[in-house]
């Protein structure tokens, strides 16, 4: 099979995961800046970090053939602190020059708090003014429904995104429905002790149709499996599923929504 994986923390994996992934089919990835098991404790350190993912990144996943994407902003966990996150957003239109960039993520929100709000408002007028695409986290266990909605709400009240340019990630069962009715795309999380299992997130597709819904491993440096998509892929299979299904799920649904930023560029 062949497949994208739309969303894993690379920087905090293995040569070995790199070809683990390839051999199993992998044709991108894509990695949205997030937190880095620590808080940084300046603007520099997201300088840094938006190189890492923009050049030293995209190198060491070329050396396995993988062509490598990255989406840049401070994730909501340090963004609570205000005056670092408005230094960081600063920094990221320069790097939209870069040629892997492929939008603004992943945003969102962690304690659904004020100055997480305020900084996901920054991250979206950035995208709009940018014309860029946004991908969205969304909070855990009990603070997850209501942050979705929070999120949801605050999106679609920007007449200038559209919809279809924005996917939130890290859907379950209690919160497909408002990112699906928003119009919205969404991502479903494949995680060994939390999020998703890989039979939940086949349900959920079976439930909502796979038009607009990707899987993703979100694999970082926490208990997480690089492989979690084509381990979906082969749940799928289990249940009877076709091989031209399995390749709309799992690579031509990603292609269709990444491909509108015009870095997103995998050859044929
Ligand atoms: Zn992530």
């Amino acid at each position: 099979m062949r497949y994208i994986e739309p969303h894993a923390h690379m920087v905090s994996r293995t040569t070995d995961d790199y070809m683990a992934m390839v051999v199993a089919g992998c044709k991108a990835v894509c990695e949205p800046a997030f937190w880095a098991g620590f808080d940084r404790s300046s603007a520099h350190g997201f300088y840094d970090y938006f190189c890492q993912l923009t050049d030293y990144e995209p190198k060491r996943a070329a050396k396995f053939g993988l062509p490598h994407f990255s989406w840049l902003c401070i994730n909501p966990k340090e963004s609570e602190d205000i005056k670092l996150a408005e230094d960081v957003i600063a920094l990221i239109p320069e790097f939209l020059k870069r040629d892997n960039v492929l939008g603004i993520g992943e945003i969102g929100l962690n304690k659904n708090s004020r100055n997480e709000m305020t900084i996901l408002e920054k991250h979206v007028n950035l995208a709009a003014e940018y014309d860029q695409l946004i991908l969205v986290h969304t909070p855990h266990l009990e603070d997850k429904l209501k942050g979705t909605q929070l999120i949801v709400d605050m999106i679609k009240s920007d007449s200038r995104i559209d919809p279809g340019k924005v996917l939130i990630d890290h859907l379950e069962e209690h919160t497909a429905k408002i990112v699906m009715d928003a119009g919205f795309w969404g991502g479903l999380t494949l995680y060994p002790e939390s999020k998703c299992t890989s039979p939940r997130a086949v349900d959920i597709i079976e439930t909502y149709g796979g038009d607009r819904l990707w899987m993703n491993s979100a694999c970082d440096w926490g208990v997480s499996v690089p492989l979690a998509v084509p381990y979906a892929a082969q749940e799928m299979r289990r249940r009877g599923y076709d091989d031209e299904t399995l390749d709309q799920v799992f690579y031509q649904n990603p292609v269709r929504f990444l491909s509108q930023s015009p870095n997103f560029n995998i050859g044929k």
